[in-house]
């Protein structure tokens, strides 16, 4: 069933947990993660990339996405991923988006508070909130890099940001990166805990791929509720359609070949959302 984001992020904080949000590109990403969160009986949001949604026929994988949200016993919430455009925002909220990742973390700051206030007016018209960044995640970038240009999030910054945008979860950049960690991973958990004082909304982690469960779990303890997986899901497809398409070939069976993708794919969504569980089973350090 469509589930609005926040009910799914109350319940994460609670326990405390993180709601595993993945990135689909393909019917068989979406029926992936659609299947194993109805295994776990896990509430989850599936997220459209921009440049999915850009692409043509984008709009009908995000109706295609919708519906299998809408038909899955357990919450799905459908989000638009890093989007800095309010005419896309508006379609993605018409097409059924319950959720917007409104991105202005690279504008100047008053642009960014700009952009966000926008598309929170936008999505209140259609029941949906918007998710925001501050501070700069890189993608494929050394994480010293993002530590030198300063684009860490600022506890101080970030506080002002959303009383003053009215976002209702926020992407942290904590040492976290989009796309595969070319160095060891770590993330400022002092940072995180300063951000989770001053925060009242929900903390969001992008760019999971490659974060050993040891990270993810001091994550959630340290407040994070919304954990985003691309990459590690876009490489499960690719290995899979490589590992099974020669066998399937012989009398084309292209239907057997995709329940083969959609099962491997599972699998990754599978130790992803056991990981993402895991924060209500360790005791509070
Ligand atoms: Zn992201």
């Amino acid at each position: 069933v469509l589930t609005p984001l926040g009910s799914l992020l109350d319940a994460a904080r609670e326990r405390p947990a993180a709601v595993g949000a993945f990135t689909v590109y393909t019917l068989e990403q979406a029926v992936a993660v659609a299947r194993t969160a109805e295994r776990r009986d896990a509430g989850v949001v599936m997220l459209l990339s921009d440049a999915a949604f850009r692409a043509p026929n984008g709009d009908l994988l995000a109706a295609a996405v919708v519906a299998i949200a809408a038909r899955s016993r357990v919450p799905v919430c459908v989000q638009l991923d890093h989007v800095s455009d309010l005419e896309r925002m508006r379609r993605a909220l018409e097409l059924g988006a319950g959720a917007l990742m409104a991105d202005g973390a690279r504008l100047p700051y008053e642009e960014n508070v700009a952009l966000v206030r926008a598309a929170v007016e936008l999505a209140r018209a259609h029941d949906a909130v918007v998710e925001a960044e501050l501070g700069h995640i890189t993608g494929d970038e050394e994480i010293a890099h993002a530590v030198a240009a300063g684009a860490l999030t600022d506890p101080d910054q970030a506080s002002d940001f959303v009383s003053r945008t009215g976002a209702s979860c926020l992407a942290v950049s904590i040492g976290n990166v989009h796309g595969r960690y070319r160095e060891p991973p770590a993330l400022d958990l002092e940072r995180l805990a300063a951000l989770r004082r001053r925060v009242p909304v929900a903390l969001s982690l992008h760019g999971a791929s490659g974060l050993p469960d040891a990270l993810i779990d001091a994550a959630i303890r340290g407040g994070v509720a919304k954990i985003n997986v691309n990459t590690e899901l876009r490489e499960q497809w690719f290995a899979a359609v490589a590992h099974h398409a020669p066998a399937h070939r012989d009398g084309l069976r292209l239907l057997a070949l995709q329940e083969r993708i959609v099962d491997s794919v599972a699998a990754r969504v599978d130790s992803r959302l056991a990981a993402f569980e895991r924060g209500a089973a360790v005791e509070p350090a």
